[in-house]
């Protein structure tokens, strides 16, 4: 799936500065595309850009090459998984009902699950590391485990894109990573891939294109070489950066002076 912006302005009422102010992007196919930038940047408000979740003041988002407002809600969640970054759960759902609530796009009206189905939430309860979990109530989880259950419930979709805020904020070292490796496999298995985040070095390691927001601009966009630089890091995060090739990964790593 491919996503595109032109030209994007969104302005919330009462702010007198748009949210958004003239931000364009593609991301291809089985991109993994990491969106950067400081706090109030304005990553959340293009996620819900790009979803047509939000009114636009001027300019375009398009998926597959089709305006957004073109797709209906339900064409939408059956081709893209979306992991928000809050969520809050108001009534008692055990951890396989709610990666099962992945599927419901798929179904027909007052369908039930049939085979397939199972083997989707199956594999992506294995994928997510969240097996074990199945029969727990998703309100007695740590923040660890929600989160990989709604990442679950993402995949379960089989979705062709995923959009996911801040995924890996409340996960440990080792949960962490397995999130990033299976957001690069997803990706080179043809997934299209959009994470919103504040790990620069995950970014920088992980993913194939970053866009740097500033103040609802465009900072800099292109491969984690191009983008990932000091004057620009720099100018964006009002804080003077190092950055270096780590020699354990071979990637670009950003360290606070
Ligand atoms: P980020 O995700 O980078 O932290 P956001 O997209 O959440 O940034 O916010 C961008 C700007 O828009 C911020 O100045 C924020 O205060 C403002 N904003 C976000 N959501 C709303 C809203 N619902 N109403 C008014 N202003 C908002």
């Amino acid at each position: 799936m491919i996503f595109e912006a032109r030209e994007l302005v969104v302005r919330y009422r009462r702010n007198a500065s748009a949210a958004l102010d003239g931000v364009s992007l593609r991301v291809p196919s089985g991109c993994l595309y990491a969106i950067l930038g400081p706090n109030g940047s304005g990553k959340s408000t293009l996620m819900r850009a790009l979803l047509g979740t939000l009114p636009l003041e001027s300019g375009s988002a398009a998926l597959d090459g089709r305006t957004v407002n073109a797709w209906t809600r339900a064409e939408i969640a059956r081709a893209v998984g979306v992991v928000p970054q809050i969520e809050s759960v108001a009534f008692p759902i055990s951890v396989r009902e709610m990666v099962g609530m992945g599927r419901y796009p798929h179904l027909r009206p007052l369908g039930r699950e049939g085979v397939s189905d199972r083997l989707k939430v199956q594999e992506a309860l294995r994928e997510c590391d969240v097996e074990s979990l199945v029969d727990r109530d998703v309100s007695t989880l740590s923040g660890g485990e929600a989160q990989r259950v709604r990442i679950a419930r993402a995949l379960a979709q089989a979705p062709r894109a995923l959009i996911l805020d801040e995924p890996t904020a409340s996960l440990d070292v080792r949960h962490e990573m397995e999130i990033l490796r299976l957001l690069r496999r997803w990706a080179d298995s043809g997934i299209t891939v959009v994470l919103i985040t504040h790990r620069l070095n995950a970014a920088s390691r992980f993913a194939d294109r970053l866009l740097l927001l500033s103040r609802g601009r465009v900072a800099a966009e292109g491969t984690p070489n191009e983008v990932l630089r000091e004057d620009i890091l720099e100018s964006v995060y009002e804080w003077e950066l190092d950055v270096r090739t780590d020699p354990v990964t071979g990637s670009l790593a950003v360290t606070a002076r």
